[in-house]
């Protein structure tokens, strides 16, 4: 077999890919000590890669290795910053990494990213009030950070939320932030502080869990009736195939999970200031059938299938009511969406928002402005609801809470408004 000579090089060059150095895009801030990652790949392997720092046209080599490397791929970690070079100044720098190719007579690989050095850890402290907290409901602390960071706010446990400027223009910030209905007892919500250059600073609020006035989840069981089993699979799994109780429970998982992180991302969609003055409303005349983390436990054919946690509020009134907006706000959902069927979200401001689901009609669209007790739609059975009502939930930047505190404007008073100012609240 032969090759025409222009084919064979097109092939040695198609086997030779070039060298290249990449530096990890995450890498904004270099502080103290900043973990940095680069990737190198060069078909003939490094034999030295350097890193070197750029500022008010310095120079300072801030790592290198000439450990040779063998395969084609490999990725260095390193730490650089102020504390091993003391000469960088706060501002912008440019890190330069530079590979030199283990093989022979071929050329290295060079990359350049720009960075930003801060030289001082942010500080932060936290409002000296005791706060009280109850499982699944939500509170508000203030506090002053200051120093250069990329993000702020309250961490509990895993769970982030954000600090927002003071209302009013008065001086420092302050949080929303929720004890999750399952997040573990005794973990201490922090006041936080990063400046994305390894630099994270905290401190604990003080926190009082009132023993007496904690809520005590409640387990129902669901009985599943053939008509629902039918009902939820042709609305929610039409196209499906296989065993339907197989298919109800994935719907009741993967479906629920895929809703409720559509749900929690909608925190980005929210305004930096309070839509609302009033205290929430709950559905005019409404009979609650189901409350806020109910455990329940579904049953089929006298066979336990599934548990869920149910987080929030079934609201019934009679057919086709007029679901009505909590509080002022704006639209920033109104589809459908899954186990929630026709859905709307309000957005409150703050990470704050409404969530009303199952609805027959939905009368509102996204962007749109509602006001307190506005009708937006009317209630129905769409989704995972086996008869007419309002499923009534609320999250706090994407962690649902339990609704009920916010009904409550002595609650409001004592934990919101006379922390920040709530422009025209009245009890
Ligand atoms: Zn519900």
């Amino acid at each position: 077999m032969s090759f025409p000579f222009s084919s064979v090089i097109f092939l040695l060059l198609a086997g030779c890919s070039k060298p290249s150095v990449e530096i990890s895009n995450s890498l904004t801030t270099i502080g103290q000590t900043t973990p940095v990652t680069v990737h190198v790949h060069d078909p003939h392997g490094v034999s030295k890669l350097t890193a070197t720092l750029q500022q008010n046209g310095a120079q300072y080599q801030v790592w290198q290795t000439s450990d040779p490397t063998k395969g084609p791929d490999s990725a260095f970690s390193f730490n650089i910053g102020v504390k091993a070079t003391p000469q960088l100044r706060d501002g912008p720098a440019r890190l330069i990494v530079e590979a030199t190719s283990a093989g022979l007579l071929h050329p290295g690989a060079r990359s350049e990213h720009d960075v930003n050095v801060v030289t001082q850890p942010p500080s932060v402290s936290a409002d000296s009030d005791q706060h009280y907290l109850y499982l699944g409901m939500a509170d508000l602390a203030t506090m002053n950070i200051t120093g250069s960071y990329t993000s702020a706010g309250v961490r509990v446990g895993d769970q982030i939320f954000r600090a927002w400027p003071m209302p009013g223009g008065k001086p420092g910030h302050f949080s929303l932030f929720a004890f999750a209905w399952n997040m573990p007892a005794g973990t201490v919500p922090l006041v936080y502080a990063t400046n994305g250059a390894g630099n994270d600073v905290t401190t604990p609020i003080t926190v009082v869990f009132p023993k007496k006035e904690q809520p005590v989840y409640t387990e129902h069981q669901i009985q599943v009736s053939d008509q629902f089993m039918q009902k939820v699979l042709g609305e929610l799994d039409p196209n499906g195939t296989g065993d339907p109780v197989a298919r109800f429970v994935k719907v009741n998982t993967e479906m629920r999970k895929a809703n409720n992180k559509t749900l929690a991302d909608l925190r980005l969609k929210t305004a930096d200031h309070f839509l609302w003055s009033q205290p929430f409303t709950r559905q005019s005349h409404s009979q609650a059938e189901a409350t806020f983390a109910d455990k329940r436990t579904y049953i089929y054919h006298g066979n336990n299938i599934d548990a869920q946690v149910h987080l929030g509020y079934d609201l019934a009134v009679t057919q086709h009511v007029g679901v009505e907006a909590s509080n002022d706000g704006r639209v920033v959902w109104a589809a459908p969406l899954g186990i929630y069927g026709n859905c709307i979200v309000v957005d409150h401001g703050y990470g704050l928002q409404t969530i009303y689901g199952h609805l027959s009609r939905i009368d509102v669209h996204e962007g749109d402005m509602v006001k307190r007790s506005q009708i937006m739609g009317l209630s129905g059975m769409t989704g995972m609801a086996g008869g007419d009502h309002v499923h009534f939930a609320m999250q706090l930047d994407g962690v649902q809470i339990d609704p009920k505190e916010w009904w409550d404007s002595h609650w409001i008073n004592d934990h919101i408004a006379r922390r920040v100012e709530l422009p025209s609240f009245s009890k």
